[in-house]
């Protein structure tokens, strides 16, 4: 059994001009995990990930995803390794149907019979997508696309799935399948960074997670625990 964390990031600064928007950072991921990232707006968790997937360098600390340092390579290299994120705004193709959409997902893979087996899982997830396979992205609604965002990163079977906000601005009814689709993508062994404004359902579906303040990670422990921790509850819980 491989004990150390997929994911190890140690004393990362990012900047963007002379915003030090991410300062000092250290946190890590174990194999199995969802943890969760939390934060205001500004916060800094969205810089996080793209430092993470490579949108963004950091100027200075390390990034190691299973044992590699990554903070050099480009997005592309660090996706060919495992590391797939589902944008914040979904960026979905619109002009492609939700097939190709999905196949765009697994462009990495060559394992035919696995990729027909994942496609199945997706559309059990989500059964709107396959009634509307064939249809353009463009028409699904925000919260449609948002599940097709999220099943075609789970097409490419990354290690480390990235999630930025997976439940901003998707109708109420929708978020439960959202957060009950994360759990069963990690029962199935998918490790998950998950950044969310909706903290209580976060904490209440991962295991752990870190608050960023200002760039600055602030508080860190079990989710279980940060639930009902009185700091947490007042600023993110609203009691
Ligand atoms: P939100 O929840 O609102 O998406 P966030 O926690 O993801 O917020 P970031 O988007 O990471 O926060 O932003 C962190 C800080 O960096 C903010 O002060 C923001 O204004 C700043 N920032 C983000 N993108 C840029 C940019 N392209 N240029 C300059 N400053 C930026």
């Amino acid at each position: 059994i491989n004990q150390k964390p997929i994911l190890e990031i140690k004393n990362l600064n990012t900047y963007y001009g002379n915003i030090h928007a991410v300062k000092n950072i250290s946190l890590e991921i174990n194999r199995g995990e969802i943890v969760t990232l939390l934060g205001s707006n500004g916060a800094g968790k969205t810089t996080t990930l793209h430092t993470i997937s490579g949108l963004l360098k950091a100027t200075s600390g390390e990034i190691n995803f299973e044992d590699q340092s990554i903070q050099k390579l480009s997005a592309h290299r660090i996706t060919a390794l495992g590391l797939a994120q589902s944008p914040e705004g979904r960026q979905i193709f619109a002009n492609l149907s939700i097939k190709e959409n999905l196949d765009m997902g697994a462009y990495l893979r060559k394992d035919s019979d696995g990729i027909k087996k994942d496609l199945d899982f997706v559309y059990n997830l989500f059964p709107k997508l396959l009634e509307r396979k064939s249809q353009l992205a463009q028409t699904l609604s925000g919260g449609e696309q948002q599940m097709l965002a999220i099943a075609r990163a789970y097409m490419a079977k990354p290690k480390l799935l990235l999630l930025d906000e997976p439940s901003l601005g998707i109708a109420p009814i929708l978020v439960g399948t959202i957060f009950r689709a994360i759990t069963e993508i990690n029962q199935l062994g998918m490790t998950i960074l998950l950044v969310e404004q909706n903290a209580n359902l976060a904490l209440k579906i991962s295991h752990r997670a870190y608050v960023l303040t200002n760039g600055e990670i602030t508080l860190q422990g079990k989710s279980s625990e940060l639930l009902s921790n009185p700091e947490i509850k007042k600023a993110y819980l609203g009691n």
